[in-house]
């Protein structure tokens, strides 16, 4: 972990934000690569969601009217069980004071809560899995702290205040009047903006269930504990789709989506034993099923992307919250019927993070002087690498750099590519190795006589000469669409 965030750093991905200011904790600023990055991801997801009939873009806006998050439950629910050291007030969150436990407390936990669950012997990774997944549901746990953990901060032991729910929400006034009824909220997810529009949406495009409404933006939560670089991040981007079925087809949907999101990772290069299912045991009370796919980062397998049957719950909220009706009439059957909801949420930012880390890999590669060095390369798919190409004269002589020149501005018409004439060749290679530029294009002596160059790959690191006028075809069959 600590070698990809640094190698973020150094070569542009990710920077702290305000930095020079020592840095605001759960924000980051992303960087010339990175946002090339960050928007390869968005737009392969974006391409893959809406280039096909049934599904419609939206882009609503972050503070929306304050009864959207009642009508959401927000208001009333997103929070975490928090705790205070009446001695020194440091604050906690539960679930992470849990987290320091060591394996043997973690399984007297277990067996105190859930005697009968896990009464037999427990494999220590077993313990470890489940104890993560209960702490953040069960709300008896927050008990066992008093007896267990003395405060991190200061030592002392049974210092610790009753839980008491903190409300993740970023709280904001409109108007120049900071009370009560100028609050608003930034978004904690971009759902909401999805479901208030649905009407809008389906009036104007001229929809019919099944249909869905995709949307990529900015959501904010106020997180307690935001750590593992850009896992658990107090602003960050989403891209989220609500599919609308007509009740009793959301099972097969359900279906259909989860295949669809899983595959879209494994098309994007990600490695099948990379990835999993988590199903949700213990589901929200409206919800029909819940299916997680993580991914393993170095910390541990976590959750990128959510796809969940959240039935009619959300736009009959909305109905009883906003008294519009948000129900679907089928003019063809003439059946009226409020749409049932598949979901799928991914974070922009956390599946960034999972390119980043499936990509980085270390290997010893030849030099060309005979011996061997480490090479580090970011083997990212070519759709989302952030340069797709390097244009490299061998030397600066003899009017290789001016053609290499030229075939470099062709280029940047359609692709990011990059020019680069300084430095030895096999360390102009190994630069773009470093940032993942998946083909390296090389103008040499043999270019001024016949107009070949040579293509090498990154990751075989094999070389091929190809037309120099094939080289745009050649990126478009390989990075486009
Ligand atoms: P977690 O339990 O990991 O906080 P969650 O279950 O609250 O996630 P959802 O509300 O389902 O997450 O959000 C959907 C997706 O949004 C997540 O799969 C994740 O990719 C992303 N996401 C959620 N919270 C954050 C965050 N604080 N920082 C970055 N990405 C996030």
């Amino acid at each position: 972990m600590d070698k990809i965030v640094s190698l973020a750093k150094r070569r542009g991905f990710v920077f702290q934000s305000s930095e020079i200011y020592g840095g605001l904790n759960g924000c980051w600023d992303y960087g010339p690569l990175g946002v090339e990055l960050l928007n390869n991801v968005k737009q392969a997801w974006w391409r893959t969601m809406t280039l096909r009939d049934d599904i419609e873009g939206l882009d609503a806006s972050i503070l929306m009217h304050p009864r959207v998050w009642e009508a959401s439950g927000h208001v009333a629910n997103f929070t975490d069980p928090m705790v205070d050291c009446k001695s020194c007030k440091a604050r906690y969150r539960v679930d992470v004071l849990m987290e320091e436990l060591s394996v043997k407390k973690k399984k007297d936990v277990l067996r105190g809560l859930f005697p009968q669950e896990f009464a037999g012997q427990l494999q220590d990774e077993k313990v470890l899995e489940e104890f993560t997944q209960r702490i953040s549901t069960d709300e008896t746990i927050a008990q066992v702290i008093q007896t267990l953990v003395p405060c991190p901060n200061c030592g002392n032991k049974a210092t610790f205040t009753e839980a008491r729910q903190f409300n993740l929400m970023f709280k904001t006034f409109v108007g120049p009047v900071e009370d009560t009824n100028s609050v608003v909220y930034l978004r904690p997810e971009t759902a909401q903006g999805i479901f208030v529009n649905f009407l809008n949406v389906l009036n104007a495009s001229r929809q019919r269930p099944p249909f869905g409404i995709a949307q990529i933006g900015k959501a904010f939560r106020n997180e307690i504990n935001t750590k593992n670089f850009l896992f658990r991040t107090r602003e960050f981007e989403q891209m989220e789709m609500q599919y609308f079925v007509k009740p009793g087809d959301e099972d097969t949907w359900f279906e259909y989506w989860r295949e669809a999101r899983m595959k879209w990772f494994l098309d994007l290069g990600m490695k099948p034993e990379k990835l999993r299912w988590h199903k949700h045991e213990k589901l929200a009370h409206y919800a029909k099923a819940a299916f997680d796919i993580e991914f393993e980062f170095p910390f541990g397998w976590g959750e990128v992307e959510g796809i969940h049957s959240r039935t009619d719950f959300d736009l009959s909220r909305h109905e009883e919250y906003s008294g519009k009706s948000m129900k679907y009439f089928d003019d063809q059957t003439k059946e009226k019927y409020t749409p049932c909801v598949i979901e799928t949420s991914i974070g922009a930012s956390r599946s960034f993070m999972a390119f980043l880390t499936a990509a980085f890999d270390e290997e010893m590669a030849a030099t060309g002087e005979g011996g061997e060095e480490m090479r580090t390369v970011l083997r990212f798919h070519p759709k989302l690498a952030p340069m797709k190409g390097a244009i490299l004269p061998l030397v600066n002589r003899e009017g290789m750099d001016e053609q290499a020149r030229v075939i470099a501005r062709d280029l940047q018409k359609y692709f990011r590519v990059f020019y680069d004439d300084s430095g030895a060749i096999g360390r102009r290679y190994r630069r773009q190795d470093e940032i993942g530029t998946p083909y390296c294009f090389t103008v040499d002596s043999q270019t001024l006589l016949d107009q070949t160059v040579t293509v090498r790959d990154r990751d075989s690191m094999r070389q091929e000469r190809i037309a120099a006028d094939q080289i745009k075809s050649y990126l478009f069959d390989r990075v486009a669409g």
